[in-house]
């Protein structure tokens, strides 16, 4: 069994600077400015570091930024809902067929690692026409300032759901006390900061230049796998299972 945690923007999906427009919206309604977002590189970071970034900028206190992340997250899931459907959020190459691949196998479970919040990732997703259901265990950007934790909140969320799993494929598919650990767990991201945040869980790291690096610049960080994109299907596959 292998547990596949998926990067969101960039990796998935092409979200047109919806992610952004919908946090500069929900910092203005709230704060009046959304700080230094415009220049602010936003690549591989949770949304709670870049909020909690943008608004020391502009002067609020370490702890009032923690207090009000949550109604942070609740404003610009309102401003998403508003947004999304009316920009063009694509799917990355190769997405739509290498899922419904991994929907046929039994010995994989699809989760989500990812920068975003909790309330905008599923928002995003299903803008791409993509089944939120189908990741079984997700770690958000709402959770950690730090990505490089989320893995371990990932692979600790799959062994509860395993073991509480009423699903007999699911706990049928898992050998007898077979854990999510680095070493059944594969990482893919289109940041350099996807393939560290693998390394920090123990991870395979599979990077995909999909996003806003090359393939040269990701190929510095030495994920196990680099891909141009995930349209060839079989050799990702093979990639992500080692076993095709
Ligand atoms: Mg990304």
């Amino acid at each position: 069994m292998k547990l596949l945690l998926f990067d969101i923007d960039g990796t998935l999906i092409r979200s047109n600077r919806a992610g952004r427009l919908a946090m500069q919206a929900a910092l203005e309604e709230l704060y009046g400015t959304a700080g230094p977002l415009d220049t602010y590189s936003m690549g591989g970071k949770t949304d709670a570091r870049i909020i909690t970034d943008l608004l020391t900028v502009v002067g609020i206190p370490p702890a009032k930024i923690e207090a009000q992340l949550p109604l942070v997250y609740d404003c610009m899931a309102g401003k998403a809902a508003e947004i999304y459907p009316n920009k063009e959020i694509m799917t990355c190459a190769g997405v739509p067929e290498l899922l419904a691949a991994l929907h046929l196998r039994q010995d994989v479970m699809l989760g989500l690692l990812t920068g975003n919040a909790r309330p905008t990732a599923s928002l995003k997703l299903m803008a791409a026409d993509i089944n939120f259901k189908q990741f079984r265990v997700g770690a958000y950007g709402s959770e950690a300032l730090d990505r490089n934790v989320l893995p371990a909140i990932a692979m600790q969320r799959a062994n509860v759901l395993v073991s509480t799993s009423s699903n007999r494929a699911l706990a049928n598919s898992v050998l007898a006390g077979e854990r999510f650990t680095g070493d059944n767990t594969v990482i893919i991201g289109d940041t350099p900061a996807d393939i560290l945040c693998a390394r920090a869980g123990k991870a395979a790291a599979v990077a995909v230049a999909t996003g806003w690096h090359a393939a040269q610049t990701l190929a510095k960080y030495s994920p196990d796998f680099l891909f141009e994109n995930l349209a060839d299907t079989k050799s990702v596959l093979s990639a992500l299972l080692g076993d095709v």
